[in-house]
């Protein structure tokens, strides 16, 4: 005869085994596919804004945000800055440059990660999107400074990507140019109110005829160059129009889907890349080799290639390898 305990018994273990599976089924899935439903990845904006230092980063991302939330959104503002650990150069997405946004309810800041390698920072930063994504964020926006090789890292987190510039010109802003002007969606030409405003307009020119000579990455989208005012707010809400315009010529074609797969890709290459330089570099007999290996190149005793395959013998002879974390 069975009892009361054992039919109940019986009833709990069906239940969680059906838990145990439900488990095992996530953690089968894609992360983001896991958490974020089609409806709701259609709707998101994930954005990589860069610019030079003093182009009004944070003014534009404190007013923009604010207009953002006031309509109704929830946004999260993430940072990139592997040059503030070295430099100790004021931190982005630092909650004081943006007082106001930070005591909004519906915004989420997170400064950059002071510490780790750039392949560290930038895990955390994608890491930290994913959960902004599934925790309702629906605009993210991913800070950073346009001097280094991080923007051209943040291209392959986000859906699109916003240059910021201020109506100047000189050396820095040439360089700037070539390289950040390729992967840009959209520039914004900051600062354009008062005695500034001619000069955001000599910019704006500037900015769209150089524009006419990238490459067209996108059969949908051509590049756009708008002003704005961080300090008046005109032009805000244009910024939005645009951005979102992106997004859904992106979304409708199919480009963005395709994108946002191909990035998936990138990410899991880029933690693969960053797991095996871990266990290289922990290998015991590789971690004997290493110091001796590295000395003699630079004394120019042996090739960079000849000592990485020596190294490479070094790491394949042995089966013990331990564990990255
Ligand atoms: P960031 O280093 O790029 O984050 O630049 P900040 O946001 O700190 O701005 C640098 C300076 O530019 C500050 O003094 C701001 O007040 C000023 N600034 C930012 N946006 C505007 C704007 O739209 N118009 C004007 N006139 N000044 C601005």
């Amino acid at each position: 005869m069975i009892t009361d305990i054992e039919r109940r018994c019986s009833s709990v273990l069906i239940l969680v085994n059906v838990l145990l599976e439900q488990v095992a089924e996530l953690s089968q899935t894609d992360c983001t596919d896991g958490i974020v439903t089609t409806h709701q990845r259609l709707l998101l904006e994930k954005a990589g804004l860069t610019g030079p230092p003093g182009a009004g980063k944070s003014t534009f991302i404190e007013a923009f945000g604010k207009f953002l939330t006031d309509s109704g959104h929830k946004v999260a503002v993430l940072a990139v800055d592997p040059s503030s650990s070295t430099t100790g150069g004021s931190l982005l997405g630092d909650k004081t440059r943006m007082p106001e946004l930070s005591r909004d309810m519906n915004a989420y800041i997170r400064p950059s990660p002071t510490s780790g390698t750039l392949g560290g920072v930038n895990r955390r930063t994608n890491e930290a999107i994913v959960l902004c994504e599934g925790a309702g964020y629906d605009v993210i926006l991913v800070e950073t400074v346009g001097v280094g090789q991080s923007e051209f890292v943040v291209a392959d987190m986000v859906d699109m990507f916003v240059l910021l510039v201020p109506p100047a010109g000189g050396d820095e802003l040439q360089a700037l140019k070539k390289g950040i002007v390729e992967v840009a969606d959209l520039v914004v030409v900051n600062k354009a109110d008062g005695d500034l405003l001619p000069a955001a307009r000599r910019i704006q020119a500037e900015y769209t005829s150089a524009l006419k000579f990238v490459r067209p990455r996108s059969v949908v989208w051509k590049p756009r160059v708008i002003r704005v005012s961080s300090l008046t707010k005109e032009g805000i809400p244009k910024a939005w129009d645009r951005m979102t315009g992106f997004r859904n010529k992106t979304w409708n074609s199919g480009e963005l889907d395709m994108k946002r797969r191909r990035q998936h890709r990138v990410w899991m290459w880029n933690h693969i890349q960053d797991s095996m330089i871990k266990l290289f570099r922990q290998h015991p007999s590789v971690q004997r080799l290493i110091d001796r290996m590295e000395d003699r190149v630079m004394r120019g005793e042996i090739t960079p290639g000849a000592a990485a395959d020596a190294l490479l013998r070094e790491f394949q002879k042995s089966p013990k390898t331990s564990n990255p974390e």
